[in-house]
């Protein structure tokens, strides 16, 4: 028997990972559903080779584009719109929706996937930030399986003992540790921080990723992203959760333990590992990924992340404890940034600058239902734009 599997972000980086590892398991695996947004070449090279039974094009834009290539796919259901996506998510033919959608764009679709009760492979963690209590009560409501697909909390979901479920507290548990690789500029004087350029900081020294996630790991954003993100899957506080600077990430991530046992997983870095242990869950697929040879390996280095000179981590330590809509506003804000960087607008220290302004200028509110997460987030958009415009007239 196949498991239906729906890829949102298809064209991304976690998508094509997911696909490889799909192609490499056909007696597994059916592709149900796939979505694209803007990448249209990516998405005709996908159908080339792959056979999803509907194509999403979340971007209406390229409908028109679409229908002229429409004859070379008869057997594939084409659809526009991001409404289309949310109806799919609940379809009965899939078992399993791998969340690979960037930002907060993808939260509407991750929901209807968790309230349809499906086992959701989540990469999209801007959702968890912006609503993560809410998406946990919800996955618990509908008994939906939310698989982490980030590296380090797909590590410590591996550490945990067999049948533990994300939103569980976990027993015997003493601190999680996620590692962090320190990005590009972790040795780099903070002087020079001022005038790193977009193409500086989307390379990676270790992984190769989307362009907003490649910048969120420079300016170490990502490990706060993540911070949180750890709070709501594994049920713990921020006190519980340590970042440590691994440099070549192969340690993925840790969890202490209360007798004195610390559990680490290992590997290469390639996200088709833990897509793979996500897909699979609980039986493990065989990859065809670089193998960790333990021979080669010359020094594992720790560091304390420099806090002083990028302050992203604390500062969404201290969103999620101070709660309502602080973490909602803290993404919005550094989505917003990160793509006025990416275009030129403004440099790679005001990134910052304009997420703490936006967290100072917009009071704390509580918010509870979705609308008003989409409501809010708007207007921290709107803000975090006008700041943008402002710092360029400067
Ligand atoms: P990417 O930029 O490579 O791909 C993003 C995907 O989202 C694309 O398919 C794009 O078409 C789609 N998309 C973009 N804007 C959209 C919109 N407004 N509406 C609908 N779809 C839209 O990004 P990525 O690196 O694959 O990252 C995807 C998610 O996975 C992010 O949340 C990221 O933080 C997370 N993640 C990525 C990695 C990685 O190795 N790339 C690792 C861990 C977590
Ligand atoms: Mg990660």
């Amino acid at each position: 028997m196949t498991r239906g599997v729906a890829v949102f972000g298809a064209t991304g980086s976690i998508g094509c990972s997911t696909l490889a590892v799909l192609a490499a398991h056909p007696d597994q695996f059916r592709l149900e559903v796939i979505s694209a947004h803007d990448n249209m070449d990516r998405l005709l090279d996908i159908l080339k080779t792959h056979q999803p039974k509907h194509v999403v094009l979340t971007n209406p834009e390229h409908w028109e584009t679409a229908k002229t290539h429409r004859h070379r796919f008869p057997q594939v259901i084409f659809h526009a719109g991001m409404s289309c996506l949310n109806e799919l998510a609940q379809s009965p033919d899939v078992d399993i929706v791998v969340a690979g959608i960037v930002g907060a764009a993808g939260l509407r679709s991750t929901m209807a996937a968790v309230t349809a009760g499906k086992q959701v492979l989540l990469a999209n963690k801007e959702a968890l930030v912006m609503a993560g209590s809410f998406v946990m009560r919800e996955a618990q409501r509908t008994g939906a399986r939310i698989l982490p697909l980030d590296s380090e909390h797909n590590a410590i979901f591996q550490c945990l003992p067999k049948g533990y479920q994300t939103g569980e507290s976990i027993q015997g548990l003493e601190q999680l540790i996620l590692t962090c690789s320190g990005g590009p500029f972790r040795t780099l004087d903070a002087s020079a921080l001022k005038t790193v350029t977009p193409a500086m900081a989307c390379q990676h020294p270790n992984w190769s990723m989307g362009a907003k996630i490649s910048i969120d790991s420079a300016t170490l954003m990502n490990k706060g992203l993540e911070l949180i993100e750890a709070c709501h899957l594994f049920a713990v506080q921020p006190a519980q959760v340590d970042v440590v600077v691994h440099p070549q990430s192969i340690i993925h991530s840790m969890v202490a333990f209360c007798d004195g046992s610390i559990l680490a997983q290992l590997g290469a870095a390639d996200m088709r590992i833990p897509i793979a242990y996500s897909l699979g869950y609980p039986t493990r697929l065989a990859i065809d990924v670089p193998r960790l040879n333990w021979r080669d390996l010359r020094e594992l280095q720790f560091e304390i992340p420099r806090h002083a000179d990028f302050p992203a981590i604390e500062m969404a330590r201290a969103a999620y404890e101070s709660g309502a809509d602080r973490p909602l506003v803290l993404n919005a804000a550094n989505e917003m940034a990160v793509a006025a960087f990416l275009n030129g607008a403004i440099g790679f220290q005001q990134i910052m600058t304009i997420v703490a302004e936006c967290l100072n200028r917009l009071p704390r509110q509580p918010i509870s239902v979705v609308e008003d997460m989409i409501l809010r987030d708007a207007d921290v958009r709107a803000l975090a734009k006008s700041l943008v415009e402002a710092s360029i007239c400067s």
